[in-house]
């Protein structure tokens, strides 16, 4: 049955999940508070990687974390504060590390990563979608011994899981990359991934929307839920009150302050993120993450993108130029010929990845409202996870078959 169903925010998750819902023959509107051009889903690295199926909390990463904090460089950064979300947050991450619930969360984290590879395959066979998205891996490069041990050990894990991945000594790196310096020990490599440039992507997505007569309304904040016997029956935006039969909370970090409207505690942080791009050519054809800098490298169209750091500050999207120059120094010390200019540092963006405590999103219906789908807190995977996410939403509100199993991605669940 064909319903009237409204999506609170036009990122990766609200678009995708637009898309499968117009394909499902309900009529769809997208709600967002922004001009949609800007912020994690066009900021991110644009990695698709089945690789990463270790959740963000695993052994070891609180103690790394807290250590890292007292570095104002240092790739992970909690901004000490008394907040008691945030402690409730880091108290849930904390519980979250451990090894019972990695071997858990990997099967459903490498269900949905490789489920939204297949659909992103989809829809790039679809007349209109000309973004760019190539299948080249994804090289962990490590500078030393340490971290090439716990690399290969990452990798042999990925391995036991079905995934494509391999060692690779110098020699082939350099015929791999042949128009690169490289200042490393040696690498993994993941031959399961791929990338796209993010804001080809968003183009497309949006255009076929509007082809499809999806309706959108930008620079329009969701400022209100009514809720009549655990129902939603209309939203009240910052220009009019909007009716409809389903709703969909897809408003990445800022799910949690709506959230609360309808008495849910959705535990969430934003986690900064910066990227700086380049024209200049580098040489660079295939994605790499620094491993010890956790700094992202991509080929895009017509430029290489350098992302990372995660940076929890609360919702903040100021630019630190510590950590830009901290990127930026990365790429130097990897790619001795590679050298960031001021310029490109100065243009550098950011954006909000909404983190829940376990390293898992929330996809699902909450008992405490019955025609709500919350469809957010995929950290470092919301690209990856975008697609297969945004079928979940339109399944859970058709009432159709599930194509994976949900359980793990409850957003009642308890940590
Ligand atoms: C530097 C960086 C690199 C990354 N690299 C990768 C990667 O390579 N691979 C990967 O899988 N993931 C990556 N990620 C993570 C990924 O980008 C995010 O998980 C994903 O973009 C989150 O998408 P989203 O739609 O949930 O949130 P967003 O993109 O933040 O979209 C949420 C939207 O909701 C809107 N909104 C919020 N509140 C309201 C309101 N009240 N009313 C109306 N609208 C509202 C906002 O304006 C926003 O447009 C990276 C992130 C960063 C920052």
């Amino acid at each position: 049955m064909s319903k009237e169903v409204i999506v609170i925010g036009g990122g990766i998750i609200g678009l995708c999940s637009a898309y499968y819902l117009q394909k499902e023959g309900h009529t769809v509107t997208v709600i967002d508070k922004s001009n949609m051009d800007a912020g994690a889903s066009y900021v991110n690295a644009g990695y698709l990687s089945p690789s990463h199926i270790v959740p963000l909390s695993a052994p070891g990463v609180m103690k790394k974390g807290l250590r890292w904090m007292l570095n104002s460089a240092s790739p992970l950064y909690i901004k000490p504060r008394f907040n008691s979300e945030l402690l409730e947050w880091a108290r849930a991450f904390n519980r979250s590390c451990n090894a019972n619930h990695v071997t858990k969360a990997i099967p459903a984290i490498k269900k949905i990563s490789l489920l939204s590879q297949d659909l992103y395959d989809d829809i790039k066979n679809e007349s209109g979608f000309t973004f760019h998205y190539e299948k080249k891996g994804l090289l962990m490069l490590c500078q030393t011994e340490k971290m090439l041990k716990e690399e290969v050990k990452a990798a042999e894990l990925a391995k036991k899981e079905g995934l494509d991945v391999r060692e690779v000594g110098l020699d082939e790196l350099r015929k791999l990359e042949p128009n690169v310096e490289f200042n490393v020990m040696g690498a993994t490599y993941y031959l399961c991934d791929s990338h796209t440039t993010p804001n080809e992507f968003m183009r497309d997505m949006k255009a076929h929307l509007h082809a499809s007569g999806v309706k959108f309304f930008s620079n329009e904040t969701v400022e209100d839920i009514h809720v009549k016997q655990g129902r939603i029956i209309s939203i009240q935006t910052s220009k009019q009150p909007i009716a409809g039969d389903e709703f969909v909370l897809a408003a990445g970090s800022w799910s949690n302050g709506l959230s609360k409207k309808l008495g849910l505690k959705l535990l969430l942080q934003a986690g900064k993120g910066y990227r700086i791009n380049t024209e200049i050519p580098t040489g660079i054809t295939t994605p790499a993450i620094l491993a010890e800098a956790k700094v992202a490298v991509t080929p895009m169209n017509g430029f290489t993108r350098f992302a990372g750091t995660m940076e929890i500050a609360g919702i903040n999207e100021a630019i630190n130029k510590v950590r830009v120059n901290a990127i930026a120094n990365a790429a130097t010390r990897y790619y001795p010929n590679i050298k960031l200019s001021e310029e490109e540092k100065s243009m550098a963006a950011s954006g909000l990845r909404p983190v829940s405590p376990d390293g898992l999103p929330y996809i699902g219906r909450s008992n405490k409202c019955d025609n709500l789908t919350i469809a957010t807190g995929h950290a470092m995977m919301g690209w990856s996870m975008g697609t297969a996410t945004g079928k979940l939403v339109s399944e859970i509100v058709s009432a159709q078959k599930y194509s994976m199993d949900i359980q793990f991605f409850h957003p009642d669940r308890i940590f």
